[in-house]
This record gives structure tokens, sequence and C-alpha cells, in this order.
């Protein structure tokens, strides 16, 4: 195969679906334009279009249902090279689902090209009506055809400040169309319509591409207007996000030869990511690998505080937790919100508050009073007991993140001293 830009010829797309054409004249086009694979980010997202990235050779992004043009705007203004072509796929409904972010990526003039796949329905899903079906359109949904006017996503983009629009038919070599909109410099969106033969093609026999285009109301044609592109917004602080991040040295050792995955819960507002933070840059300083994810309801300061830790001698490529190999409860909330993994734990440890029942586990339990230093510092208790249990980290290495990160006076650390001399 001669094309720089597919890993393969079969794409993975049912027989005849227009998105083949898309996607194989998108990267002639981009051919034409003498760009490399790695020129390229494709931004996709849920529908059938978003299968798409597998096959390609670029680099690829997928994100979630309707929310691409958002995903490419914040690449757009992160990437230090404007020479990156970003090229967005979306689907009908994913351009009706996060219409808003189209119009603030063409209000914005944001650099990037969206490829609106356009065969009006929800083709993944089975075939249902979406914002950009036409009246009269038959969909799993609309069974008498669609009562309502899709949007027309070439006005509304053009309306909001959209530099270069087109609404195209995707019959035939479309590369030349395509090209001209890629070289465009800021937003350009082209709508290509398209029928699904899965779902488009049956519930609507006898019906032509073209004619369905002209009786939808919305015209073919290319709209153009000069405007010069975002790229940087001015109240951005910092060029690079990672500059501000203190880099952690290697300064401790641990015994550690394997991985352990280890969650520790309590009640929002009791220092629960906080704990976690030392354990893991403690981790880091005695030259561990570490993830760290934390998890509480979206009102911040009510309810469970989870965090999850992998810990390892090699790199982790999986930030998430099934059933822990330890788990540190604090709290009443912490259990709640754990109870069921670490019912399923079969083997490991649990550290539990000495004042919650302990739930039934193959876990050996160790429970001890975390709360005696005060609820809001159980946690950080808990971090010096998990260290002097397992000996994964060291007290002086959980010190020293403290000591680094400003926090010695914040916290009861005498007390905490106190407390741990009298851990058995
Ligand atoms: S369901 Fe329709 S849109 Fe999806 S791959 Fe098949 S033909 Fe294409």
């Amino acid at each position: 195969m001669n094309n720089l830009f597919l890993n393969t010829e079969i794409l993975p797309y049912c027989k005849g679906c227009g998105h083949d054409l898309i996607a194989k004249n998108t990267t002639k086009a981009l051919g034409k334009l003498n760009y490399e694979p790695l020129d390229i980010i494709v931004v996709t997202d849920i529908g059938c279009h978003g299968i798409i990235d597998k096959a390609l050779n670029t680099h690829t992004v997928h994100g979630l249902h309707g929310r691409s043009a958002a995903l490419a705007s914040g690449i757009s203004f992160g990437t230090d090279n404007p020479d990156k072509k970003i090229i967005v796929f979306i689907g009908d409904g994913g351009a009706t689902i996060g219409l808003q972010h189209i119009m603030e990526a063409s209000r914005l003039n944001v650099n990037m090209t969206l490829v609106v796949h356009n065969n009006y329905l929800y083709g993944m899903t089975g075939g249902q009506t979406s914002g950009l079906t036409p009246v009269g359109f038959h969909t799993t949904t609309s069974h008498e055809g669609n009562q309502f006017s899709g949007y027309d996503i070439c006005a509304l983009a053009r309306t909001a400040g959209a530099p270069y629009v087109s609404r195209i038919t995707g019959i035939g070599d479309i590369s030349d169309q395509l090209a001209v909109a890629f070289s465009n410099k800021g937003f350009s969106l082209v709508e290509i319509l398209e029928i699904c033969p899965s779902y488009g093609v049956k519930l609507n026999p006898k019906r032509k591409l073209q004619e369905i285009a002209a009786s939808s109301g919305k015209p073919l044609g290319e709209w153009t207007q000069h405007r010069e592109p975002f790229e940087k917004h001015q109240g951005k602080k910092t060029d690079d996000l990672l500059g501000e991040v203190r880099e952690i040295k290697k300064v401790f050792q641990s015994y550690l030869k394997t991985t352990v995955s280890l969650v520790i819960s309590g009640s929002a507002g009791e220092g629960v990511q906080l704990a976690a933070g030392l354990i893991s840059k403690a981790c880091v300083s005695s030259g561990l690998c570490v993830t760290q994810k934390g998890s509480y309801p979206v009102t911040v300061g009510v309810g469970f505080s989870t965090s999850e830790i992998n810990i390892s001698t090699q790199p982790i490529d999986f930030h998430g937790i099934n059933v822990p190999d330890m788990a540190i409860i604090t709290s009443e909330d912490g259990l709640a919100h754990n109870r069921k993994r670490i019912e399923s734990m079969t083997n490991g440890k649990l550290m539990i508050d000495s004042s919650l029942e302990v739930p039934k586990t193959g876990a050996d339990v160790i429970q001890h009073d975390f709360r005696t230093v005060g609820a809001r510092n159980a946690a950080i208790f808990a971090v010096f007991f998990f260290a002097l249990k397992t000996g994964i980290i060291s007290s002086e290495a959980i010190l020293k993140v403290i000591e680094e990160e400003g926090k010695t006076d914040k916290l009861p650390l005498p007390k905490i001293k106190e407390a741990l001399a009298k851990v058995k």
C-alpha cells in the first residue's frame, strides 16, 4: 500500500459507508499538501467516524461524544508548532451535542479543520435522528420522516466567525476540496453529506444523496471571510504547564521489588488527598514509580474522599485499581465507599480505624486509632503508620516531602510522632 497516512486499506466501516471515502480522501489531500503523518493530529470522538483512529499513522486523540472540537482547541492552544495540522472528525450527532464547542472554535478562529461527517443520523447507536437530520428524512426514531429542519451547521459556523466553511457531497474524489480547507490558516469547517447504508439507505429507499441535499434547503458551496487565527490566550501565565512541577530526586531506598496497589480513603476534608500525595511523592523520592488518582463527590468537602495509588519498581501504564493489595480506611465514609472492594480482597493488608466495623475480607486486618490525632489529621497519621507497617517508604522520606512543600508548621507532627511511638 502506498498511502503514508493509513496502515490498512480496509477501513472498519460497513460496506459502502461514506466515512470510508472521507478518510481516504482526507489522506489523499494531506499527501497532495506534502504533509508527513506525524505533522497531523487527528482528533475524533464517539460515532462510527471515530473508529478510524487505529487505521491512521498520524497522531490521534479520541474523546467523549461531541467533545472533539473542544479537545482540538486545547491541543491547538497547547502546541508550540503552528505547522502541525489539527484535523477534527465529528459526526452529525457529535456536532450537535458539541455545537457550542464548534461555535467557540469558529468565534475564536482556532487553528483546525473540522470535518463533519453528516449522514443525517446516529449510525453507531442504531440510526436515530440527529440535530442535522433534514425534514422528511426517515430514521429509526422518525418513522414518518423527521418533522424538524436540521441545523445549518455551515451557516452557524459562518455567523460565529469561521473564516472558511464548505458543504460538499461525499461522492467521488473530494480530496481537492478537503485540501483547500486543510490549507486554511485558522478555523475551517467542511460538512460532508453522505447516507449511512445500514440505516439511511434502508429507511429512505429510492432517495438519492443529491436529491436529499437539494431538498434540505441547505446549499452546497464554499464561504470565506478573512480573519487572523487565534493562537494563544493572552491570560496564559506559562507556556510550560510542567515547568512549575517540582522535580523529586531519588534520595531514599525502598525494599519493594514488585507492584503494590493501595487505596486510602476517609472523609472529605480530612486530608486524604494530601496524605495520598505524601505517600506518592515519598515513593518517588525512594526511586519508585507511582500513579495517583483521587476521587470524591462533586460537592467537595462532603462525603468520602478516596485516592488510588499504584506503586512499582517499573513504569505503570494504568492508574486505576479494582481490588487493591492494601487499603487504609480512616472513617465511615471511606469504608462505605470501599466496602465492596475490601470484601473482594483475598490477601494483602487492610489498615482500618479501630472505631469502624471490619468488613468480611481475606486481607490481614490491622486496626488502629488513626483519629486519635484528630479527624482532620487521621489520614496524615495513617501515612506514617503505613510506612511503619509496610516499610515501602520511610518516615524520613515522608518528612522530607512535608519539609520541601513547606508544610512542617501546618501539620501536628509532634502529636503524630507521639502517637506513632505507641504503635506496636
Ligand atoms: S452504521 Fe452507518 S455510519 Fe456506521 S459504519 Fe455502518 S454505514 Fe457507516
